[in-house]
């Protein structure tokens, strides 16, 4: 048996803690809290489950897999965190090899999904709330859905601690280092934890925990829109700064129809999602800090 420290208690560090506790380990799951941690990708209200994923097979059969355990944690944990309420796809134009949607569709056709196909008509038909004429193509996954993310978060942990993982509140600062090998962890208050092996899930601040992973590892981000600011009141505004995360950006205009639309707001009011452009989803940016914008365009 090891001791593993897992720095990072999002969704990828509290299950990675829990199959390792699961694995015979002795866990430390350390996070600087409070917990589920408010700024944490992972804390949301709701994230899309979907196995669509255009042409990408690995990604679809891998959430494939994930949409079978979703339905197992509903079972184990008494709780509905995934709700299969189905994913609809629409698109103002039909369909073409190449494009997400045909290629999402071919894949999961491939994989058993019993999609509902739509045409101009029978989609105007089925969902008769969308502008009729405005979509000419698109489909139906009944079975993707959504899951309460912030609430699985909290779940998993209590279920940790239930598992006697030790959660401990600290802010990872340092691999503690000697003889050329990684004995345990600084804390920003100096404490050290000892283990055998640490697995960083400190989502998108990792990069900029461990300095050699910022040669070839960073987070990106999205530009945000000012067209979403009436949902986000003054005073309530905390974003992802980058330098990228100019006032243009700020204003930057959601007419190129290409952009998801991602706004939305933690519990807590942070603001965890963005407004994606195919102008800017892959345009890397520097993680730095969040913090409260001082930006008054953004308000
Ligand atoms: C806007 C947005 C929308 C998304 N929508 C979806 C979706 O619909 N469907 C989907 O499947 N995925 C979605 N994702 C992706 C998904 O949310 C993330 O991939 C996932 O939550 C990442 O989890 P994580 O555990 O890696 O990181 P996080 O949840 O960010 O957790 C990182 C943890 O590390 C901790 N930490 C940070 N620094 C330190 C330190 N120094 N020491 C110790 N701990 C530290 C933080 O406190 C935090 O608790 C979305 C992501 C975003 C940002």
């Amino acid at each position: 048996m090891s001791k593993i420290i897992v720095v990072g208690a999002g969704i990828n560090g509290v299950t990675s803690a829990i199959e390792l506790k699961k694995r015979g380990h002795k866990v430390v799951l350390v996070d600087p809290g409070p917990l589920p941690h408010p700024l944490a990708a992972s804390t949301d209200i709701s994230k899309a489950v979907r196995a669509a994923y255009g042409p990408d097979e690995d990604f679809t059969v891998l959430a494939d897999r994930c949409i079978e355990l979703w339905r197992k944690w509903n079972t184990d944990f008494g709780i509905e965190l995934y709700h299969q309420s189905g994913v609809l796809f629409v698109c103002q134009n039909p369909m073409q090899p190449g494009d997400f949607e045909y290629e999402s569709c071919r894949l999961l056709e491939k994989h058993g999904h019993r999609l509902e196909r739509f045409d101009s008509f029978t989609f105007h038909q089925r969902f008769p709330a969308f502008a009729p004429d405005r979509f000419q193509d698109g489909f139906f996954d009944p079975d993707a859905g959504y899951v309460e993310s912030g609430r699985v978060v909290a779940t998993l942990l209590e279920y940790a601690k239930s598992r006697s993982i030790e959660l401990r509140e600290g802010k990872f600062t340092a691999l503690d280092e000697t003889d050329d090998r990684v004995s345990g962890i600084v804390l920003e208050d100096r404490h050290r934890i000892s283990g055998d092996a640490v697995v960083m899930a400190a989502g998108a601040w990792t990069p900029y925990l461990l300095p050699f992973t910022q040669k070839f590892f960073r987070a990106s981000g999205f530009s945000f829109a000012a067209e979403a600011a009436e949902f986000f009141p003054a005073g309530a505004l905390s974003i992802f700064r980058s330098r990228y995360l100019s006032d243009r950006l700020l204003r930057f205009s959601a007419k190129s129809g290409s952009g998801k639309n991602c706004k939305s707001r933690t519990r807590t009011g942070n603001v965890s999602r963005f407004f994606q452009t195919r102008g800017h989803t892959r345009r890397r940016v520097r993680f730095a800090q969040i913090s409260k914008i001082d930006n008054p365009g953004a308000r």
